[in-house]
């Protein structure tokens, strides 16, 4: 008897950032076509996203954004919506939810779904027709176009969703479903460099063994890629050709982390400018945290130097936070610790957040707890649903910078 086969989905908001800076904006960026998200004329920032028509001109995501505009000088640029981002990402998050409870957050805008143990529940529909009604639902709640790969494990899902999204030159309908069996032969259309986690440096090694697609792969024993590429990668390589992939969705609706990094266009040693950067991170993540509804008991930093050195530095603490003012407060502390170690150019730094718990009232909290006892207090928590509301109103920046200018004469 074989096991009953999973059912795994892959739910992935289409062109994400795009298409939330239309939402927000009908009348600027709605209009336009052409449309840049991430940095702004001015300064230099990079593409977050671009839309369709940009990249008929040769741009791309992560590219500069001053090279972009060179291209497309025509587009509209636009700042990347961080916060109207984070709430579609909840809201989107709670439709999911309503078709099954294991649901995990995979980046901003994409989502696992375990769909084990619903079958009774959908009358025994294909489970195609349950991802037309969950797409259906997500458009019509939270205005926006999600595409939806399903197969018995998450990487056959996620490579079906990729041939599920619908692009100016296919006719794709947003739904692709691969079949209990078929997982082989579905996998067999693909290169090496389109399987999730095969990077740049990987893919120039398997170059260099005479391999590009999957096919190229399956030609060649187990025993020969663990020859190439040693015991793990080769049995890995090995599984992913065939479409195996014994994973699981890390749902409960529980979020294990939440982080937020950058890479810097140029190396940075100056200890203050690594601080203002520190300080925007903590407020994108912790405004993301406040969006999930979600509380924080552990704060880690991460520094990459110059040299590619990763090097890491955390604390939990005795009661879970919310407010940037804490987590800033403690982040800005192991910044320091990880800098009086060694002290070097840095090319990123990041700080994540764990021990995810969900937030209590506070109100409720406060009467219990004595704010001289507590790290944080009811102000901070008062300050921060502040800060978040003049965000939604006026966008992202416009706290952040003006905290910022206190301590920054440069602008
Ligand atoms: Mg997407």
């Amino acid at each position: 008897m074989s096991a009953t086969a999973r059912r795994i989905l892959l739910a992935d908001a289409d062109a994400f950032y795009v298409a939330v800076a239309r939402l927000i904006d009908p009348e600027g960026a709605g209009k336009a076509t052409l449309l840049i998200v991430g940095g702004s004329r001015e300064s230099r920032g990079v593409v977050c996203s671009a839309s369709y028509e940009t990249r008929k001109f040769g741009v791309r995501s992560a590219m500069p954004t001053a090279q972009a505009l060179k291209l497309c000088p025509q587009a509209m640029c636009v700042p990347v919506p961080r916060g109207a981002c984070s709430r579609k990402n909840a809201e989107i998050r709670r439709v999911l939810q309503r078709f099954t409870p294991v649901v995990e957050g995979a980046s901003i805008d994409e989502w696992y779904l375990d769909m084990g143990g619903t079958e009774q529940l959908y009358g025994h529909e294909p489970l195609e027709r349950t991802a037309h009604r969950m797409r259906d639902a997500v458009r019509a709640e939270a205005g926006l176009s999600i595409s939806i790969g399903g197969g018995t494990n998450k990487l056959v899902a996620k490579m079906a969703g990729e041939v599920a999204k619908p692009k100016p030159d296919n006719n794709a309908t947003g739904v692709h479903i691969v079949a209990p069996g078929d997982e082989a032969t579905f996998l067999k259309r693909f290169l090496l460099s389109e399987i999730p986690m095969v990077g740049p440096k990987f893919v120039t090694r398997l170059e260099r063994a005479g391999l590009r697609t999957v096919t190229d792969v399956l030609e060649h024993p187990l025993s020969e890629l663990i020859h190439w590429f040693g015991d793990r990668e080769g049995q890995w390589l090995y599984d992913r050709v065939r479409g195996i992939d014994s994973g699981a969705v890390e749902g409960h609706g529980e979020q294990k982390s939440m982080s937020r990094e950058e890479t810097f266009s140029a190396d940075i040693s100056d200890d203050a400018a690594l601080e203002r950067e520190l300080f925007a991170l903590v407020a994108r993540v912790a405004s993301d945290l406040r969006a999930e509804l979600l509380s924080a008991r552990t704060i880690r930093v991460k520094i990459k130097d110059a040299d590619f050195t990763i090097r890491q530095a955390g604390r939990t603490l005795p009661e879970a936070v919310v407010s940037d003012r804490v987590i800033y407060g403690v982040a800005r502390e192991l910044l320091h610790s990880l800098r009086a170690r060694r002290r070097t150019a840095a090319r990123l730094i990041g700080v994540a957040l764990s021990g995810l718990a969900t937030n209590p009232e506070p109100p409720q909290l406060a009467l219990f707890v004595d704010a001289t006892e507590s790290l944080e207090t009811e102000r901070d928590r008062a300050v921060a649903r502040t800060v978040d509301s003049v965000r939604r109103k006026f966008g992202q920046d416009a706290i952040g910078s003006a905290q910022l200018s206190k301590h920054d004469d440069e602008s």
